[in-house]
């Protein structure tokens, strides 16, 4: 066993210890074991990184768009140089399958960064002329200190899709990634530095998220706080930064649908992308859907068919190359997610494949595995079919109708994303249009464009991230009216 890596704090350019000296075990899914320790960071060091912040944004903000763009596009290939690496990291961080670290988490970390390097350069202005009298035209102006919180299902690609955007439109940052998987972002603090970004202008502080998160929301330099995470902080969140009117990008909890209806003649690629959108990431994807509405006329075929597959999934050590699901990220959350499944059954459902803890090469596993898990036989209002489990956990339900199908669909507090199944073309628009979701797939499931809005309604979030949205919420708008005559 090697000793545990000791991660660093980034502020004003420096990796540095916590002031106060204190650090957090960081767990491996797959064993259990502590592998690195995190600083427990509290409000001095955010204290200290804000002041870092505040001194390095007039430099940075002054610089031209394409030098700024030019040092995220640096970053984004020491990332790529590294890519073998942060998916080893990853994966071993978060439990999560070391192939999809590679195939997912980590070029998008570099597509995040490449996007708005981009965008920042392309983004048009806008001018209102004002026939003979007066011109009006928009400045956006980057707000100053940004504050981007992030959580730990998506490290490294939730970390710089917050980050990328902030720093390219001329903020300085002071960023906190999950204390429960701080170590990509630690690496990309270090990279930081190597792909020449100006002191201060990024600082990365880790911590808990009362402590150190907590203090980066009230701190009054911090402008605006752009948030993934759960609706229950999220709420939080959006109460201490209500009095200082900061702007809130809040990306919440979900409880997804998809439909599928009869008309859908399922290709087996079909079968897996519905497989996957419940289970990819141990379904620790905001986005994976846990209730699978099917219409009754084709119920009992599709729960064989789509069963035979859940079945073949293999739950396995992350490190191994044919895995489809790893660990879950921590002990607490592995208690809850078989909490949830023990309350299912509770509540009557039927389990139909999976149901408890997963043995890993024929043996109890140490560390914090679940079987891929479906049941039926729950009435939409239930508590299962209501609250966001976050594991690798589906509930089946019929529906006889389109009609139906919406109903159920929205009966939901969350609305952050949705997909649907269908042959018949006018079906998709007129169901898409009636969802109460940010995110409607038709027959896809998380084929993402950067340039499209992303975010959720309801208890699901409030704002977008992505393309042009994200860039308008890291700047502030001014009118300037110029007299002509
Ligand atoms: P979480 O809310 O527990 O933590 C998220 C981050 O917030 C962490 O960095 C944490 O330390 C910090 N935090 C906690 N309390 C804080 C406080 N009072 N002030 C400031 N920061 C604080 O969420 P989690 O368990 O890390 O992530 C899972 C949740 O994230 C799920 O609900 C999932 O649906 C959601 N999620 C949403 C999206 C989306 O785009 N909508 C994407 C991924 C995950």
């Amino acid at each position: 066993m090697t000793d545990p890596i000791t991660l660093h704090n980034l502020i004003d350019g420096r990796l540095c210890a916590p002031l106060g000296g204190r650090y957090l075990d960081v767990h491996e899914p797959a064993t259990g074991a502590v592998f690195a320790r995190c600083p427990a960071s509290d409000a001095s060091d955010v204290e200290a990184a804000a002041a870092a912040a505040r001194k390095a944004f007039p430099g940075w903000a002054a610089t031209p768009a394409e030098q700024r763009a030019a040092v995220l596009e640096r970053l984004a290939a020491l990332i790529e140089r590294e890519h073998d690496a942060l998916a080893d990291l990853e994966s071993r961080d978060s439990g999560k399958p070391v192939a999809l670290a590679r195939r997912m988490d980590i070029p998008r970390a570099v597509a995040n960064l490449r996007f708005f390097a981009h965008a920042v350069t392309q983004w048009p202005s806008e001018a209102h002329p004002m026939e003979a009298h007066a011109l009006n035209y928009t400045l956006r102006q980057p707000l100053g200190v940004a504050g981007c919180i992030s959580p730990w299902n998506l490290p490294l690609y939730l970390f710089t899709w917050k980050i990328a955007p902030a720093l390219a439109v001329g903020n300085a940052v002071v960023a906190k990634p999950s204390e429960i998987t701080p170590c990509t972002a630690a690496r990309l603090g270090e990279l930081s530095i190597e792909a020449g970004l100006p002191p201060g202008v990024l600082n990365i502080v880790h911590g808990t998220g009362p402590e150190c998160g907590q203090a980066i929301v009230d701190h009054r330099a911090v402008k605006a706080i752009s948030f993934t995470g759960s609706t229950r902080t999220g709420a939080a969140i959006a109460a201490s930064a209500a009095p200082r009117f900061k702007k809130l990008s809040l990306e919440l909890g979900g409880k997804n649908p998809a439909i599928v209806f009869a008309d859908f003649g399922f290709g087996e690629a079909d079968l897996d992308t519905i497989v996957r959108s419940g289970f990819a990431n141990q379904g620790e994807i905001c986005l994976c859907g846990s209730r699978l509405l099917v219409q009754r006329a084709i119920y009992d075929e599709f729960r064989e068919r789509y069963l035979a597959r859940v079945r073949a999934l293999r739950v396995g050590d992350p490190r191994a190359a044919d895995s489809d699901l790893g660990a879950l990220v921590s002990e607490a959350h592995y208690r809850k997610v078989l909490g949830c499944i023990d309350r299912a059954r509770a509540e009557g459902a039927r389990v139909l494949t999976g149901g408890g803890p997963a043995t890993v090469g024929g043996r109890c596993a140490d560390g914090w595995f679940v079987e891929p898990t479906v049941v039926e036989g729950l009435s939409n209002a239930s508590a299962t079919n209501q609250d966001e489990i976050f594991g690798p956990f589906v509930s089946l339900i019929p529906f006889d109708d389109e009609d139906e199908a919406v109903a159920l669909a929205n009966g939901t507090d969350y609305g952050l994303a949705a997909s649907l199944w269908t042959a018949d073309l006018k079906r998709a628009h007129r169901v898409a249009a009636r969802l109460e979701f940010g995110l409607v797939w038709v027959n896809c499931w998380l084929l993402r464009d950067l340039r499209t809005p992303f975010g959720g309604v309801k208890q699901s979030g409030v704002g977008r991230e992505g393309g042009s949205e994200a860039l308008r919420f890291f700047t502030e708008p001014k009118n300037v009216c110029l007299a002509l005559g």
